[in-house]
């Protein structure tokens, strides 16, 4: 009886039901051949990756389409855009021409086809998601585009499946319309015949009809290769769109993956306000150590979330719990040591006894830093540095709380009053502001006006070349803030005066 059922059902369905047995049969792949620098993304890939590559080949392309998100709402311009993004995309997603030559060309490519499905991956669960994702990769090809070599470019448009949508002039065609064609285009005569031309339906390309920068014949516009730029990126968003809907249908089932789940939710929450690792290189470990006596001084570096939790120290002589481990771990990430970090907290909570401040609030800040707790908190050396986007997604604070980042707690006159009280006076930086809160982007923000700021010294770094593009990317940590600012605020100082600044 029971065979007989299972008999019936049918085999291809048995395969569907059957997905633990599924996961441990002999994986199928087949190695992808990177022809092209760009892609279109419509192979998915195949081949075993580790979850370290999966996870970190993921961030990188985040942290590029991250960056692309920044220049459009500091309103770049495409040239700026161009050189801003080019230290970073050297540094997370390099992608070299095959005229380059390079032995990484294939690992390159593979990195970046991985990292781009993993995102979609990421980013399909909801339609903002999945709009935004469709915006920045387009945005990325179009950079990419921009400065592929003209016949490579050519090379790949050629490998495009674009159905019968658009045909290539063939070379018949090319010889008894030649003159016409050459004449339809402003630099015919000198260089159209050497990119090319292919047709498409007239409807589809209206502007360039109306400037009059193609041929017709027939119902069809024949497009000179150097203006379809548009026509590829329009076919490159709306091919991705449709298969960003086909993914978010096929989400339910990755569920059923308890490796994936955890690093995909985790990527799509960076995308409010990117993630970052802290690393230790934030402290200023080699110029010399900070003591509980420079904190005063050092706080004109600090960025508003920390400068608020240090101004309201000084004025109540107290800070609540969550403010405290905010900015305790915010100073042993630029490298104030235990010993220093509890003089500092009981120097400024100067209205309680020492016996009290033994009591509550020493074991807090030595469970900070890995002196007391249990084993894993001892040997992981206490808690992390707080990032940004930790401080901008959390609970907000209650009455008389002061943690989290202001730009998302204070409400914007509030705001606005406490970048003046900063010294932020600037009209423009201000309003920019304003408008940047009102659309919740918060470090968009913070780092306008960490550039507002430092906008001489930024000038100067930039001018003399002596700091890379990508050391002036945008600011996700507050200890990074804290160390730009520092060093910015040092440049070319070595010796005395900058230790008697960090040693108060
Ligand atoms: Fe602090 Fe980051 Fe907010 Fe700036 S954006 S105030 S560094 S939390």
């Amino acid at each position: 009886m029971q065979r007989s059922s299972i008999a019936r059902i049918d085999a291809k369905r048995r395969t569907d039901l059957d997905y633990k047995k599924r996961q441990f049969a002999a994986p199928k792949w087949r190695d992808q051949e990177y022809k092209h620098r760009l892609n279109f993304y419509t192979i998915p890939p195949t081949a075993e990756i580790t979850l370290e590559e999966f996870e970190e080949w993921a961030i990188a392309r985040l942290k590029v389409l991250s960056e692309l998100e920044a220049c459009s709402f500091r309103n770049r311009g495409p040239e700026e855009t161009t050189s801003y993004m080019k230290p970073i995309l050297e540094k997370h997603l390099p992608l070299q021409s095959n005229s380059s030559r390079s032995t990484q060309l294939d690992a390159q490519r593979k990195k970046d086809h991985y990292s781009h499905f993993i995102l979609r991956l990421a980013f399909s669960a909801t339609e903002d998601l999945r709009r935004r994702f469709v915006r920045l990769e387009t945005a990325l090809f179009r950079l990419r585009w921009n400065e592929d070599d003209t016949r490579e470019r050519r090379d790949f448009v050629d490998s495009l499946d674009m159905g019968s949508e658009w045909e290539k002039v063939t070379e018949e065609e090319r010889k008894s319309f030649g003159e016409e064609l050459r004449a339809a285009t402003p630099w015919g005569k000198s260089k159209g015949e050497e990119d090319g031309w292919f047709k498409v339906d007239w409807e589809k390309v209206p502007e360039l009809v109306e400037q009059r920068k193609v041929l017709l014949k027939r119902g069809k516009a024949y497009v000179p290769v150097r203006e379809q730029s548009s026509l590829v990126l329009a076919e490159f968003s709306r091919r991705l769109e449709t298969a960003m809907e086909l993914t978010a249908r096929a989400l339910p089932r990755l569920d059923e993956d308890d490796r994936l789940s955890p690093i995909l939710s985790h990527l799509s929450t960076s995308f409010t306000a990117p993630e970052t690792a802290y690393s230790s290189d934030t402290a200023l470990d080699g110029l010399t150590t900070p003591t509980a006596a420079s904190v005063d001084a050092l706080s004109q570096h600090f960025p508003l979330c920390m400068q608020h939790l240090h101004r309201t120290l000084r004025q109540n002589s107290h800070l609540k719990h969550f403010g405290r481990l905010q900015y305790t771990l915010f100073l042993k990430g630029i490298g104030l040591s235990l010993e220093e970090c509890l003089i500092f907290w009981r120097r400024s909570f100067k209205l309680i006894t020492d016996e009290k401040f033994n009591k509550e609030y020493r074991y807090n800040v030595r469970h900070a830093y890995g002196d007391v707790g249990g084993d894993a908190n001892r040997r992981g050396g206490g808690y992390t540095p707080y990032s940004c986007q930790k401080l901008m997604t959390e609970a907000l604070p209650g009455p008389g709380q002061t943690h989290g980042c202001p730009y998302r707690t204070f409400a914007p006159d509030n705001l606005i009053g406490l970048l003046q009280h900063t010294g932020i006076n600037d009209r423009q930086t201000l309003n920019e502001v304003r408008d940047d809160v009102k659309r919740q982007r918060y470090h968009i923000a913070c780092n306008r006006v960490f550039e507002y700021k430092h906008r001489n010294e930024i000038k100067k770094v930039k001018d003399d070349g002596t700091w890379s593009g990508a050391q002036l990317d945008t600011i996700l940590h507050p200890n990074e803030y804290f160390k730009r600012s520092f060093l910015l605020g040092h440049l070319g100082e070595e010796g005395n005066a900058l230790k008697d600044e960090i040693r108060g």
